[in-house]
């Protein structure tokens, strides 16, 4: 991937002043309670260095938001309603457990009012993907909005940044990072004196100027962004679990909290599936050079994760797993030993904006997975000439990620002898020195996961 400055003009912040900032994200637990918004109140105060917050929407309300764009779109106005008005009552009960006063809580309702105004007038006019995303989007600005309300009544001094005013993505979604960094910069101009500010994460403008978003769990995105923006000390992702861990901890059940992954690692387990950080997230840090730390709002006197340019460690370091993977083969005795055949295969992805994640050549066929379905039918209409394709769904990519792997002993005997029992499909070994990939059926993830939980880290 190469993200490329459409800004190139570096004047402007040669003549900047920068102040020091380091960015604190917290996702959809970390503020999905009263409560919990509370504790967040009190760790972005525990210091007095000045500081971006960035927020997600409350857990839970992004997904309903998702059901409500997906009941318009089959034209059922009732479930989308019902949705709508189960919502708004949580954002009542929210509101009374956030705010003390009765002045603050009118201001929050007022606020969240026409939010909900907004939703139900949507419900009113003919449905299409920009106004989805105008759905999607107000989970983040109603947390965000709510949040000040609660900072305000607590007294302290803040600014709310309007992600909408400085977040963009560009014609290929890739997010604009010189146009970021110059509107975000002049956005703050705006507030001499101010250390704290509050952000929504996941929204963003695009290249229509249309709301749209960073894709699920973007707020992490945003946060490395805004980082990279800044240039900030630090960008903190707080949320529910004490680091990146060896394993999914969602799957198998003794997992335990890495120390330190270098940004390569931490892209790949990403990338692979690591739902703790969002697939595109560690590469502003990494070419800013910003550390990344993993931080729990409900331990946050645990380690957690740093995440920087050096590994700090040898051997493998964790695992996981990327679902919805598709095979595409394309056996060709006749063409696939000939210069430009893998290119003419390639362009075709390309053509459709299709990432390809895993390869494999053999002498009369290639096999290539992707996770992306949207073009698939116009994808394989175009391979047809060059031979037979075979399209095999459902399938799942197990990521072994740590430093220097590739060298580290026992580590292929290992891997295979906890896999014996699993039909493994592909191996990607030697791409990179932090990596090695296997391909599985879906339905073997959770068996694969602890196996190798057992072969790779003595756990059950
Ligand atoms: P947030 O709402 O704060 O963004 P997410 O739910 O997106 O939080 O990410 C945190 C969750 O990621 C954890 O609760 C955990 O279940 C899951 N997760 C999956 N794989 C890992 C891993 N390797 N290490 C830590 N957490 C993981
Ligand atoms: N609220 C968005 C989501 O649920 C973004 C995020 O939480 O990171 O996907
Ligand atoms: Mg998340």
């Amino acid at each position: 991937m190469q993200h490329v400055d459409e800004v190139r003009d570096v004047s402007y912040f040669l003549k900047q002043d920068f102040i020091i900032m380091k960015i604190m994200k917290f996702g959809g637990t970390s503020v999905g309670r009263p409560e919990r918004m509370h504790q967040v109140a009190q760790l972005i105060t525990r210091d007095e260095e000045p500081k971006i917050v960035v927020l997600s929407a409350l857990s839970g309300t992004t997904n309903s938001l998702v059901s409500i764009g997906e009941a318009l779109s089959r034209g059922d106005k009732d479930a989308a309603n019902q949705v709508i008005d189960k919502l708004d009552q949580h954002y009542q009960d929210f509101i009374i457990g956030l705010l003390q006063k009765e002045e603050y809580r009118k201001k929050a309702q007022q606020i969240i009012a026409e939010h909900f105004e907004f939703l139900h007038i949507i419900l009113k006019i003919s449905f299409n993907e920009a106004l989805n995303k105008d759905i999607l989007a107000q989970g983040e600005l109603m947390s965000t909005k709510m949040f000040a309300v609660y900072l305000e009544e607590q007294g302290l001094t803040h600014a709310l940044l309007p992600a909408l005013e400085f977040m963009s993505i560009d014609f290929n979604e890739e997010p604009q990072i010189g146009t970021i960094r110059i509107r975000l910069n002049q956005l703050l101009e705006q507030y001499p004196g101010v250390k704290l500010f509050v952000t929504q994460g996941y929204i963003s403008r695009n290249a229509r100027g249309e709301v749209d978003n960073l894709k699920r769990g973007g707020s992490d995105y945003s946060a490395s962004l805004i980082a990279a923006a800044v240039n900030a000390s630090v960008c903190e992702i707080w949320t529910d679990i004490d680091g990146m861990h060896n394993n999914d901890p969602r799957v198998v059940k003794k997992t335990f909290p890495i120390e330190q992954l270098s940004f390569d690692e931490a892209a790949e387990l990403a990338y692979f599936g690591a739902k703790i950080l969002h697939p595109a997230s560690i590469w502003p840090a990494q070419q800013y050079k910003i550390p990344v730390r993993l931080l729990n709002t409900m331990q946050p006197e645990a380690k957690g994760t740093l995440i920087v340019e050096e590994a700090g460690s040898v051997g493998v370091k964790a695992v996981a797993a990327k679902d919805g993977i598709i095979i595409v083969k394309i056996k060709s005795s006749r063409m696939l030993l000939a210069y430009g055949f893998l290119r003419k295969i390639f362009e075709v992805f390309e053509k459709y904006k299709t990432p390809i994640d895993m390869i494999t050549t053999s002498e009369v066929a290639v096999s290539l997975t992707i996770d992306n379905p949207a073009s698939l039918p116009q994808i394989l209409k175009e391979l047809e000439p060059f031979g037979d394709v075979e399209v095999t769904k459902n399938q799942t990519i197990i990521a072994i990620v740590g430093n220097q792997i590739a060298q580290t002993e026992d580590m292929l005997s290992r891997l295979f002898s906890a896999l014996k029992s699993v039909p493994v499909r592909m191996v990607s070994y030697g791409g990179s020195s932090h990596n090695v990939s296997i391909l599985i059926p879906g339905e073997y993830k959770l068996q694969t996961l602890q196996l190798l939980n057992m072969g790779l880290f003595g756990l059950e």
